[in-house]
């Protein structure tokens, strides 16, 4: 199939709830993409940050077709080990205490509001069940995770919303403890916000939030779903943070390419639900799990994660050395960046960046967002650079 194939067949048959980029993507290796012509671009996406390690990496293809070749799926009624291995590598990396896998950002989020609702309800009483998220926050796509994003635009359509929700302006304390009332059982945020504009919160803010909620007893979820697995330069970015929160949500880079997602929760956390109360049919899945076992292997070590903090602190610098009007910005942290450039102009440099060979995504109204694949190359970014000054000047 070309290009123009592909496209009148999928406007037949597939659902238009995407507005999808003039390219047609037949293979990728390492940060480069291919299309149907043989153009190569490369890849500042991940698939909107699951491709950690690019594409077609030899570690996770080999893991991938042995576990294919053993066992694909069991369900969760019998033991495994791929996700028992996954499990004791997060819980040992990061000083929590047990993880619950589901497939993707949402439905972690969802757990993680079932969770703290349970907590909170089994210790206080059901008249406790108010989440506080951020302005400006994106958290998925279900019915309660929507509702948890705090952005306008994503409430609409589906009424009636779940009750118990509100949200305080990122950064802005006062506005935080006005509305931590006796009714808020869960804090739920993102360290960087991704979907809002690659907007990192402050770290007095963060710290002081997770100090006010741990003295009433009200939960800290951080949803790590875009910040997590060496995202940032640390597993999850919320250590650099440095906060405890009770319950950790990711999903995106976990998997390398595969849907999983996951919670991970500290001790006094770790029993609240019980057997029956919670679950997923896929969760746990051989081949994801195996996935981010392989992952997990490559990523959590402390050269690699150096080496992500290093390139993104080259990569920002050099973004922050281009001389133009038209970059307003660059912030983030590791290798989660974003070029803020006017609105009305962000989707022609966009287009400029592609025609270029470079992929690159949008978050919030006014930023370019780079997620590239964490094994990115200082070749390759200095090529993206290039790429950036000759859009921009
Ligand atoms: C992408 C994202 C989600 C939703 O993840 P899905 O896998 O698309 O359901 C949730 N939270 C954050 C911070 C995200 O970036």
């Amino acid at each position: 199939m070309n290009l123009e194939e592909i496209k009148t067949l999928e406007k037949q048959y597939v659902m238009q709830t995407y507005a999808r980029n003039d390219l047609f993507l037949v293979n990728g290796q390492g940060c480069m993409l291919y299309d149907d012509k043989g153009n190569s671009y490369i890849d500042m996406t991940s698939g909107i940050g699951v491709n950690c390690l690019g594409h077609n990496h030899p570690a996770l293809v080999e893991a991938l077709h042995d576990q294919s070749q053993k066992l694909m799926h069991t369900s969760n009624l019998y033991y495994t080990e791929p996700m028992v291995q996954v499990a004791k590598e997060l819980v040992e990396s990061t000083g929590m205490s047990k993880v619950f896998f589901a497939n993707s950002g949402a439905e972690a989020n969802e757990g993680v509001i079932k969770l703290a609702r349970k907590y909170s309800s089994d210790r206080y009483g059901q008249h406790r069940y108010k989440v506080l998220s951020l302005v400006q926050s994106f958290h998925g796509r279900t019915m309660m995770t929507l509702t948890a994003t705090g952005q306008d635009k994503f409430h609409q359509y589906f009424y009636p919303f779940p009750d118990g929700f509100e949200y305080v302006i990122a950064n802005d304390i006062e506005d935080f403890k006005q509305k931590l009332d006796d009714s808020v059982c869960l804090v739920l945020m993102e360290m960087i916000q991704g979907e809002g504009g690659v907007l990192p919160l402050d770290k007095t803010f963060v710290q002081e939030v997770t100090k006010l909620c741990h003295q009433k007893d009200v939960l800290v979820a951080v949803d790590e779903v875009q910040t997590g697995i060496g995202r940032t330069g640390s597993l999850f970015c919320y250590q650099q943070y440095e906060i405890q929160p009770d319950i950790v949500s990711m999903a995106k880079g976990l998997g390398g390419g595969l849907p999983i997602g996951g919670i991970m929760t500290n001790e006094k956390c770790s029993t609240v639900l019980q057997a029956g109360m919670h679950g997923s049919t896929f969760g746990g899945n051989l081949m994801s799990t195996r996935a981010a076992m392989t992952v997990l292997s490559i990523i959590n070590q402390k050269e690699f994660l150096e080496s992500v903090k290093e390139k993104g602190k080259y990569f920002m610098d050099a973004l922050q050395n281009i001389q133009s009007q038209d970059i307003l910005e660059v912030r983030g942290m590791g290798l989660m960046i974003g070029v803020v450039v006017d609105e009305k102009k962000r989707a022609g440099f966009v287009k400029k960046l592609q025609e270029k060979g470079v992929l690159v995504l949008t978050a919030g109204s006014q930023a370019i967002r780079l997620l590239p694949p964490l094994i990115i190359s200082k070749e390759e970014l200095d090529q993206v650079i290039q790429a950036f000054q000759e859009v921009f000047s």
